[in-house]
């Protein structure tokens, strides 16, 4: 970790910046430092930033990383904060350089199917913005109407339709970069294919903001999705909806979500009053498909769901009870934040991101039951079983102090029920903070060792979001 910088050094970096940017592109009021000083990650601990950026262009972005590396002042890049990792927390005495205002979707190209856009923008925006050519921009994160393309690129983010159409990486063409010390460089190509040299657009994506300040993208689109039908299927045991997913994937399906909610996340949205789901399930799963024909695929897919076992299947004729369908899972956050206003006290969520090899996820989602159990703690597990990637809620009150104690040793212990079953601690939400102790047990040293020089190489002076990811 960097040390904050000292007084004068500073008080020479804001000098610069006052005179470089324009007035409304630079915050030190307590009010906005105290905003930006933390992204939506549980268990964390911020420092305080000393004075928080908003620039407009990459020219500005430049000018604010040469001051910084001149000043050797550590600077935080930040999106809409909705991160789980603590990637986008700022440390003390640092500039968090928030790329919200570079909004711009700059063109659409559909002849070669791709967007060019700056990072600040929303990402269900530039899903809108394609619409209008019949395109779609397919990576969906939950927060999608809130969290930045940048910050997806840098979190290299999933979501509900990427067991068929793939993660934010798959769709990054391009980027426009500057670099900890302000030069500004492209990677990558507008060309549907290309190898030259090493691939530096990829190891971009994910590495969290601690390599460099994305400014720009060029993004692949697709065609428009299909309108999609959905079921859900009930099971009464995990292990038949570890065999449905099983027998869904083996028949060569390409569902467009297939979604798992344990026996706790089944009761609580059925208890919210979601109409079609029963409580008392020990799992439920939502299967979509926008196949050419889905009638057929979302048939055959119920098929196998009662061949599993599964005792209770609502399969939607029409779009309107596909929503339905689909509401399941989007009430699964409303449903969570009932059952904790029945806590009192001060009820918070951690939500885990542990993707297992698919064939495991039974035994994943039995060791969460035990975890949850041994640490007298309500989990709730739900996440994209197509993918093997869960996300464990714990639900649990922080002004109860042991039972703050006790959610985070589950959060560790998660984390090593995924790592013994050959899963990763992260699928999608990325390292950051929380989880970079566990980074050094899921690589091996050798591997440690090339991330720390690549860290290095980028960023020879550590002062690109210090302490996140791997220690320099
Ligand atoms: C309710 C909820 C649901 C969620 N669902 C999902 C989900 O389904 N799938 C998923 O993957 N994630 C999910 N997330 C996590 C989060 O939304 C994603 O990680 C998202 O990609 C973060 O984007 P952001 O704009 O909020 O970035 P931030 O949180 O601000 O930052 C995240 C990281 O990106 C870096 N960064 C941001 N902008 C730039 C830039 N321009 N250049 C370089 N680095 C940058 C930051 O330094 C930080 O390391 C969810 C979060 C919430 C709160």
């Amino acid at each position: 970790m960097s040390n904050p910088p000292s007084g004068a050094a500073l008080d020479a970096f804001l000098g610069r910046l006052r005179t470089t940017l324009p007035a409304d592109a630079l915050l030190t009021d307590s009010a906005a430092r105290t905003a930006h000083a933390h992204d939506a990650a549980p268990f964390s601990e911020p420092g305080m930033p000393a004075a928080v950026a908003l620039p407009r262009t990459a020219e500005e972005v430049q000018q604010i990383l040469r001051a910084a590396y001149a000043c050797e002042v550590p600077v935080v890049p930040q999106g809409a904060r909705t991160g789980l990792a603590g990637a986008a927390n700022a440390v003390d005495g640092c500039l968090v350089l928030s790329t919200v205002r570079m909004d711009r979707v700059l063109s659409v190209d559909p002849a070669n199917r791709l967007v060019r856009c700056e990072p600040g923008v929303i990402t269900k925006d530039l899903d809108a913005a394609v619409a209008a050519y019949g395109l779609t921009y397919p990576p969906d994160p939950a927060s999608w109407e809130r969290c930045t393309i940048g910050g997806n690129i840098a979190t290299g983010a999933g979501g509900i339709c990427c067991v068929k159409y793939g993660v934010t990486a798959d769709y990054v063409l391009g980027l426009d970069l500057v670099l900890p010390d302000g030069r500004r460089t492209r990677t990558g190509r507008d060309t549907a294919k290309g190898v030259a040299g090493y691939d530096l657009t990829r190891l971009v994506v994910g590495s969290e903001g601690t390599l460099a300040v994305v400014v720009g993208a060029t993004l692949a689109l697709r065609p428009a999705r299909p309108p999609a039908l959905s079921l859900l299927a009930q099971f009464p045991s995990l292990t038949a909806a570890g065999d449905a997913v099983a027998a869904v994937t083996a028949a060569g399906h390409l569902p467009s979500a297939l979604e798992l909610l344990d026996r706790a996340t089944t009761r609580a949205v059925a208890d919210y009053g979601h109409p079609l789901l029963k409580s008392g399930s020990a799992a439920t799963l939502i299967v979509e498909s926008d196949a050419a024909a889905p009638e057929r695929e979302l048939r055959e897919m119920e098929r196998l769901c009662r061949e599993a076992g599964a005792d209770h299947v609502v399969a939607a004729a029409t779009p309107e009870e596909s929503r339905q369908v689909i509401e399941a899972r989007r009430l699964v956050s409303p449903a969570l934040g009932a059952y904790a206003a029945t806590l009192g006290g001060s009820p918070t969520a951690f939500i885990e991101d542990v993707a297992v090899p698919r064939s495991e996820l039974p035994k994943f989602v039995g060791a969460i039951e035990e975890i949850a159990a041994r640490h007298r703690l309500r989990i709730f597990t739900l996440g994209h079983a197509g993918d093997g990637n869960l996300h464990p809620t714990v639900v649990f009150d922080a002004s109860d102090a042991d039972e703050h104690r006790r959610a985070r040793i589950a959060y560790d212990d998660i984390m090593a029920a995924g790592l013994a079953l050959g899963g990763t601690t992260t699928g999608e939400h990325g390292i950051g903070t929380l989880k970079r102790d566990w980074l050094t047990r899921e690589l091996d040293p050798v591997a440690l060792e090339l991330q720390r020089g690549l860290k290095r190489l980028f960023d020879p002076k550590n002062l690109l979001n210090p302490g996140k990811v791997v220690e320099a």
